[in-house]
């Protein structure tokens, strides 16, 4: 009859490709028990959007059923995701496990609709997300998270709304849109600074910063205030794009904040009538750059008049249309960027 050491021997011998340790070494394998040759125990993976999912499920469970004498191998999968910072310095991030900034060089470029949908399909993965909008000069989380109104305040604390499973937190509470406001660097730096702080953001796996573009105040603050779990590049295909994203790259760089890709937005057009495919900005822009500065580049997002029509009336398309090409687009680009957490966080582990 086996037993549990001989199904830990074998689990050992499966690598998680993208860490390059063992299953039993990552401390992903919990409550093995076996019972009349039957195996059962939980592959507890570094995050519920693992892009490697059915892979390490197939080989953990393959590797148990080749252990002589296994009749039946019944496993769980469960997660806990790995922490890229201790934020025990602010009393309010003292829950937030990982921060994933999303930055671009200019705006217009989809920055918040990616972080927006990025934030809705790593919590429909399963993971406790929030969304910040630190966009100061043009929040617009709120209109397409469908949240409106100003939250509520408890003990000075601000109590962010939830919508499509992810608290949300903007400036854009705080002030009408209609009136201008002037941001002079200081302000930005502190209500960047308050909103990372004053909020009550509780247990969280995942906390998007959608941050405004270019490499101003915004960037700076947050970078100095919180370790960030990494940045998101987003650009747009053009030259023009491109050379301005290089530059927020090499910013991040500057502040020792881990770069987890680029993305392009834009990418192509399928057309609905005739189903050709178009790059209407031209295209491989982003992988080109990514290319350049030794970054992963995590994918190409495509124009679509569905991604703009749901932003616009606050329900994001992968909340909406979970199964459309675009949504699935969006939940590779999540689970691609939950796994590169995985990874700089576990690097952090290991020094
Ligand atoms: P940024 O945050 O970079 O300023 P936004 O996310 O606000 O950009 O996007 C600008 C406009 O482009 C919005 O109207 C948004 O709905 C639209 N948009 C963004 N990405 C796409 C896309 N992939 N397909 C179609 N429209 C998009």
């Amino acid at each position: 009859m086996p037993r549990p050491e001989d199904v830990l021997e074998a689990l050992a011998e499966v690598k998680d490709p993208e860490l390059g340790k063992d299953l039993v070494s990552l401390h992903m394998v919990e409550g093995v028990t076996v019972e009349d040759g039957i195996v059962s125990f939980t592959l507890n993976l570094t995050t519920p959007a693992c892009p490697l999912r059915t892979r390490l499920e197939e080989s953990a469970k393959s590797a148990v059923a080749r252990v002589q004498g296994v009749k039946e191998v019944r496993m769980k999968t469960g997660s806990t995701v790995f922490a890229t910072r201790d934020y025990a310095d602010a009393e309010m991030l003292k829950g937030v496990k990982n921060i994933i900034a999303i930055a671009s060089g200019k705006g217009g470029v989809g920055k918040s609709t990616i972080a927006v949908n990025l934030a809705v399909a790593l919590a429909a993965s399963g993971a406790k997300v929030g969304i910040l909008d630190a966009d100061v000069y043009g929040p617009s989380v709120p209109l397409m998270m469908g949240v409106n109104g100003t939250p509520e305040v408890r003990n000075e604390r601000i109590i962010p709304p939830v919508a499509h499973n992810v608290k949300v937190a903007s400036l854009g509470f705080f002030y009408n849109e209609k009136t201008p406001v002037i941001w002079r660097g200081p302000l930005v730096a502190g209500a960047v600074r308050q909103l990372l702080t004053q909020v009550d953001w509780g247990e969280l796996d995942y906390l998007v910063v959608d941050l405004p573009p270019g490499t101003g105040d915004a960037s700076l603050t947050l970078a100095q205030t919180v370790p960030l779990g990494g940045v998101v590049i987003v650009t747009t295909p053009q030259e023009a794009a491109i050379s301005i994203a290089a530059k927020a790259l090499a910013m991040f760089k500057k502040l020792n904040v881990p770069i987890l890709g680029v993305v392009e937005n834009m990418s192509y057009f399928n057309c609905p009538h005739c189903g050709e495919k178009t790059s209407i900005f031209s295209s491989g822009g982003g992988r080109k750059v990514a290319l350049e500065r030794g970054v992963d580049f995590l994918g190409e997002i495509p124009l679509g008049l569905a991604i703009r029509e749901k932003s616009d009336v606050g329900t994001p398309i992968v909340a909406v249309l979970p199964d459309s090409a675009e949504s699935i687009v969006y939940k590779e680009l999540a689970f691609r960027v939950a796994g590169m957490v995985s990874i700089v966080a576990y690097a952090k582990m290991k020094k």
